[in-house]
Protein backbone atom coordinates (compact mmCIF):
# COMPACT_ATOMS: atom_id res chain seq x y z
CA UNK A 1 0.00 0.00 0.00
CA UNK A 2 2.03 3.19 -1.44
CA UNK A 3 0.07 6.42 0.25
CA UNK A 4 1.65 9.31 -1.67
CA UNK A 5 1.07 13.14 0.21
CA UNK A 6 1.11 16.33 -2.03
CA UNK A 7 1.36 18.95 0.45
CA UNK A 8 3.38 22.29 1.01
CA UNK A 9 4.97 20.74 4.10
CA UNK A 10 6.48 17.22 3.29
CA UNK A 11 8.52 17.85 6.59
CA UNK A 12 5.32 16.56 8.62
CA UNK A 13 5.44 13.61 7.38
CA UNK A 14 5.56 10.63 8.09
CA UNK A 15 5.95 12.43 11.61
CA UNK A 16 3.57 10.31 14.23
CA UNK A 17 2.48 8.11 11.78
CA UNK A 18 5.96 6.69 13.03
CA UNK A 19 5.16 5.53 16.23
CA UNK A 20 4.10 2.34 17.60
CA UNK A 21 2.37 -0.66 15.18
CA UNK A 22 2.11 1.86 11.88
CA UNK A 23 6.08 3.21 12.54
CA UNK A 24 6.76 -1.19 12.92
CA UNK A 25 5.43 -1.68 9.78
CA UNK A 26 6.10 1.58 7.92
CA UNK A 27 8.33 0.03 4.60
CA UNK A 28 7.02 -3.72 5.07
CA UNK A 29 3.38 -3.23 4.79
CA UNK A 30 3.19 -0.10 3.99
CA UNK A 31 4.88 3.16 2.15
CA UNK A 32 4.47 6.41 2.31
CA UNK A 33 6.08 9.25 0.00
CA UNK A 34 5.46 13.08 -0.32
CA UNK A 35 5.58 15.48 -2.96
CA UNK A 36 6.20 19.08 -2.28
CA UNK A 37 3.83 21.50 -4.45
CA UNK A 38 6.18 24.04 -4.22
CA UNK A 39 8.49 21.93 -6.33
CA UNK A 40 6.04 22.24 -9.29
CA UNK A 41 6.27 25.93 -8.45
CA UNK A 42 5.43 27.72 -12.29
CA UNK A 43 7.89 31.13 -10.79
CA UNK A 44 11.28 31.81 -9.87
CA UNK A 45 10.07 33.24 -6.11
CA UNK A 46 8.44 29.49 -5.47
CA UNK A 47 5.33 31.29 -5.28
CA UNK A 48 1.80 28.77 -5.24
CA UNK A 49 -0.88 30.95 -4.28
CA UNK A 50 -2.55 33.89 -5.34
CA UNK A 51 -5.22 36.63 -4.82
CA UNK A 52 -9.34 35.08 -4.62
CA UNK A 53 -10.64 36.10 -7.96
CA UNK A 54 -14.19 38.18 -7.00
CA UNK A 55 -12.68 39.13 -3.89
CA UNK A 56 -12.59 38.35 -0.39
CA UNK A 57 -9.14 37.12 2.43
CA UNK A 58 -7.12 34.64 1.98
CA UNK A 59 -4.42 33.25 -0.77
CA UNK A 60 -5.56 30.12 -3.01
CA UNK A 61 -3.73 27.76 -4.82
CA UNK A 62 -3.26 27.82 -8.29
CA UNK A 63 -4.67 25.05 -10.43
CA UNK A 64 -1.54 24.52 -12.89
CA UNK A 65 0.89 24.02 -10.31
CA UNK A 66 -1.14 21.20 -8.07
CA UNK A 67 -1.80 19.68 -11.18
CA UNK A 68 1.83 18.95 -12.35
CA UNK A 69 2.17 18.50 -8.69
CA UNK A 70 -0.81 15.34 -8.73
CA UNK A 71 0.47 14.14 -11.79
CA UNK A 72 4.11 13.48 -10.25
CA UNK A 73 2.35 11.90 -7.93
CA UNK A 74 0.33 9.69 -10.22
CA UNK A 75 3.69 8.22 -11.93
CA UNK A 76 4.87 7.13 -8.67
CA UNK A 77 1.80 4.47 -9.72
CA UNK A 78 3.30 3.05 -12.74
CA UNK A 79 0.39 2.79 -15.00
CA UNK A 80 -1.75 1.56 -11.72
CA UNK A 81 -4.87 3.22 -10.45
CA UNK A 82 -4.70 4.79 -7.08
CA UNK A 83 -7.74 6.65 -4.94
CA UNK A 84 -7.26 10.21 -5.19
CA UNK A 85 -8.36 12.02 -1.90
CA UNK A 86 -8.58 15.46 -1.45
CA UNK A 87 -8.80 16.91 2.20
CA UNK A 88 -11.20 19.35 2.21
CA UNK A 89 -14.25 20.65 5.17
CA UNK A 90 -16.57 21.01 1.70
CA UNK A 91 -16.17 16.53 1.58
CA UNK A 92 -18.18 13.92 2.97
CA UNK A 93 -17.61 12.68 6.37
CA UNK A 94 -15.07 10.41 6.85
CA UNK A 95 -15.74 7.75 8.27
CA UNK A 96 -14.72 3.94 8.71
CA UNK A 97 -16.50 2.55 5.90
CA UNK A 98 -14.21 5.09 3.17
CA UNK A 99 -11.62 3.85 4.91
CA UNK A 100 -12.78 0.26 4.04
CA UNK A 101 -13.06 1.50 0.46
CA UNK A 102 -10.30 3.45 0.02
CA UNK A 103 -7.95 0.24 0.99
CA UNK A 104 -9.67 -1.54 -2.02
CA UNK A 105 -7.52 0.30 -4.73
CA UNK A 106 -3.49 0.56 -5.63
CA UNK A 107 -2.39 2.61 -2.89
CA UNK A 108 -4.17 6.60 -2.27
CA UNK A 109 -2.68 9.81 -3.26
CA UNK A 110 -3.86 12.71 -0.64
CA UNK A 111 -4.13 15.88 -1.69
CA UNK A 112 -3.62 18.50 1.39
CA UNK A 113 -4.97 22.11 1.13
CA UNK A 114 -3.30 25.34 2.91
CA UNK A 115 -4.39 28.87 2.86
CA UNK A 116 -8.64 29.24 1.24
CA UNK A 117 -8.07 26.10 -0.46
CA UNK A 118 -7.27 24.90 -4.50
CA UNK A 119 -8.56 26.63 -7.38
CA UNK A 120 -11.48 24.58 -8.16
CA UNK A 121 -10.98 23.78 -11.73
CA UNK A 122 -7.83 21.18 -10.84
CA UNK A 123 -9.97 19.76 -8.05
CA UNK A 124 -13.42 19.18 -10.90
CA UNK A 125 -10.55 18.04 -13.65
CA UNK A 126 -9.46 15.26 -11.27
CA UNK A 127 -12.91 14.36 -10.47
CA UNK A 128 -14.30 13.93 -13.95
CA UNK A 129 -10.75 12.23 -15.09
CA UNK A 130 -9.15 10.25 -12.43
CA UNK A 131 -12.08 10.00 -9.38
CA UNK A 132 -10.85 12.30 -7.40
CA UNK A 133 -12.62 12.10 -3.64
CA UNK A 134 -13.08 14.79 -1.42
CA UNK A 135 -13.11 14.25 2.13
CA UNK A 136 -13.62 15.92 5.08
CA UNK A 137 -12.88 14.51 8.51
CA UNK A 138 -15.26 16.63 10.72
CA UNK A 139 -17.31 19.97 10.78
CA UNK A 140 -14.10 22.50 11.98
CA UNK A 141 -11.61 24.15 10.21
CA UNK A 142 -7.81 22.93 10.29
CA UNK A 143 -5.02 25.65 8.85
CA UNK A 144 -4.00 22.34 6.09
CA UNK A 145 -4.73 19.14 4.63
CA UNK A 146 -1.61 17.24 6.36
CA UNK A 147 -3.43 16.44 9.85
CA UNK A 148 -6.56 15.69 8.51
CA UNK A 149 -4.55 13.31 6.03
CA UNK A 150 -2.67 12.14 9.47
CA UNK A 151 -6.19 10.67 10.25
CA UNK A 152 -7.39 9.36 7.14
CA UNK A 153 -4.19 7.00 6.70
CA UNK A 154 -4.03 5.86 10.55
CA UNK A 155 -7.93 4.88 10.21
CA UNK A 156 -7.43 3.51 6.86
CA UNK A 157 -4.33 1.03 7.84
CA UNK A 158 -6.28 -0.59 11.19
CA UNK A 159 -8.24 -2.38 7.74
CA UNK A 160 -4.79 -3.20 6.17
CA UNK A 161 -4.13 -7.15 7.65
CA UNK A 162 -1.22 -7.57 9.67
CA UNK A 163 -1.02 -4.06 11.11
CA UNK A 164 -3.16 -4.90 13.92
CA UNK A 165 -1.77 -7.52 16.20
CA UNK A 166 -5.42 -8.73 17.01
CA UNK A 167 -8.17 -8.10 14.15
CA UNK A 168 -10.67 -8.95 16.61
CA UNK A 169 -10.13 -5.31 17.94
CA UNK A 170 -11.33 -3.68 14.17
CA UNK A 171 -14.76 -5.90 14.47
CA UNK A 172 -15.68 -5.20 17.24
CA UNK A 173 -14.69 -1.80 18.14
CA UNK A 174 -16.95 1.59 18.37
CA UNK A 175 -18.91 2.13 14.72
CA UNK A 176 -18.46 -1.78 13.70
CA UNK A 177 -22.07 -2.24 13.70
CA UNK A 178 -23.07 1.20 14.04
CA UNK A 179 -22.84 1.41 17.86
CA UNK A 180 -20.32 2.31 20.36
CA UNK A 181 -17.96 0.52 22.25
CA UNK A 182 -19.05 -0.69 25.75
CA UNK A 183 -16.66 0.28 28.51
CA UNK A 184 -13.01 -1.39 29.19
CA UNK A 185 -11.86 -2.27 32.20
CA UNK A 186 -8.34 -4.02 33.36
CA UNK A 187 -6.73 -5.02 36.17
CA UNK A 188 -6.70 -4.10 39.04
CA UNK A 189 -10.23 -5.55 40.49
CA UNK A 190 -10.84 -2.70 42.77
CA UNK A 191 -9.48 0.99 42.31
CA UNK A 192 -9.88 3.80 44.14
CA UNK A 193 -13.00 2.10 45.94
CA UNK A 194 -14.62 0.89 42.37
CA UNK A 195 -15.09 -2.67 41.57
CA UNK A 196 -15.25 -3.70 38.23
CA UNK A 197 -18.66 -4.67 36.85
CA UNK A 198 -18.83 -8.06 38.85
CA UNK A 199 -20.86 -9.58 35.46
CA UNK A 200 -17.15 -9.64 33.61
CA UNK A 201 -15.70 -11.28 36.44
CA UNK A 202 -17.90 -14.25 36.28
CA UNK A 203 -16.63 -15.91 33.14
CA UNK A 204 -19.81 -16.49 31.37
CA UNK A 205 -19.51 -15.34 28.43
CA UNK A 206 -22.64 -15.40 26.80
CA UNK A 207 -23.43 -13.05 30.17
CA UNK A 208 -20.37 -10.71 29.53
CA UNK A 209 -21.22 -10.31 25.33
CA UNK A 210 -25.40 -9.57 26.62
CA UNK A 211 -23.77 -6.99 29.20
CA UNK A 212 -21.37 -5.16 26.83
CA UNK A 213 -24.31 -5.12 23.41
CA UNK A 214 -26.94 -3.61 26.16
CA UNK A 215 -23.67 -1.15 27.34
CA UNK A 216 -23.28 -0.07 23.96
CA UNK A 217 -26.79 0.53 23.54
CA UNK A 218 -26.73 2.56 26.20
CA UNK A 219 -23.67 4.72 25.13
CA UNK A 220 -24.99 5.18 21.72
CA UNK A 221 -28.56 6.08 22.97
CA UNK A 222 -27.16 9.09 24.99
CA UNK A 223 -23.89 10.19 23.23
CA UNK A 224 -24.90 9.27 19.24
CA UNK A 225 -28.84 9.95 18.95
CA UNK A 226 -27.88 10.11 15.09
CA UNK A 227 -25.90 6.60 15.42
CA UNK A 228 -28.50 5.19 17.29
CA UNK A 229 -31.40 5.84 15.02
CA UNK A 230 -29.27 4.29 12.15
CA UNK A 231 -28.70 0.93 14.03
CA UNK A 232 -32.30 1.25 14.60
CA UNK A 233 -33.27 1.43 10.87
CA UNK A 234 -30.08 -1.30 9.99
CA UNK A 235 -31.28 -4.00 12.46
CA UNK A 236 -35.11 -3.25 11.53
CA UNK A 237 -36.41 -1.67 14.98
N1 LIG B 1 -11.73 28.06 2.87
C1 LIG B 1 -11.94 26.69 3.16
C2 LIG B 1 -13.38 26.46 3.56
O1 LIG B 1 -13.98 27.33 4.17
O2 LIG B 1 -13.91 25.37 3.28
C3 LIG B 1 -11.03 26.21 4.29
C4 LIG B 1 -9.59 26.14 3.90
S1 LIG B 1 -8.59 25.48 5.18
C5 LIG B 1 -8.09 26.90 6.04
C6 LIG B 1 -7.14 24.99 4.32
C7 LIG B 1 -7.07 23.52 4.02
O3 LIG B 1 -7.11 22.78 5.22
C8 LIG B 1 -8.16 22.93 3.16
O4 LIG B 1 -7.93 23.14 1.79
C9 LIG B 1 -8.10 21.47 3.52
O5 LIG B 1 -7.12 20.78 2.76
C10 LIG B 1 -7.67 21.49 4.97
N2 LIG B 1 -8.77 21.27 5.94
C11 LIG B 1 -9.20 22.16 6.86
N3 LIG B 1 -10.20 21.67 7.57
C12 LIG B 1 -10.40 20.41 7.15
C13 LIG B 1 -11.32 19.37 7.50
N4 LIG B 1 -12.24 19.54 8.44
N5 LIG B 1 -11.25 18.20 6.83
C14 LIG B 1 -10.34 18.02 5.85
N6 LIG B 1 -9.46 18.98 5.46
C15 LIG B 1 -9.48 20.14 6.09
Amino acid sequence: MLITIVTLFPEMFPGPLTCSLLGKTLGTLWELKTVNIRDFSDNIWKKVDDTTYGGGAGMVLKPNIVHEALNYALSLYKGLKPAIVYMTPRGKVFNNNIAKTLINNNGIIILCGRYEGIDQRVIDYWKTNNNLMEISIGDYVLFGGEIPAMVLIETCLRFIPGIMHNSESVIDESFSVDLLEYPQYTKPAIWNGNSVPSVLLSGNHLEIAKWRTEQSKQITKEVRPDLWEKYLVSHNK
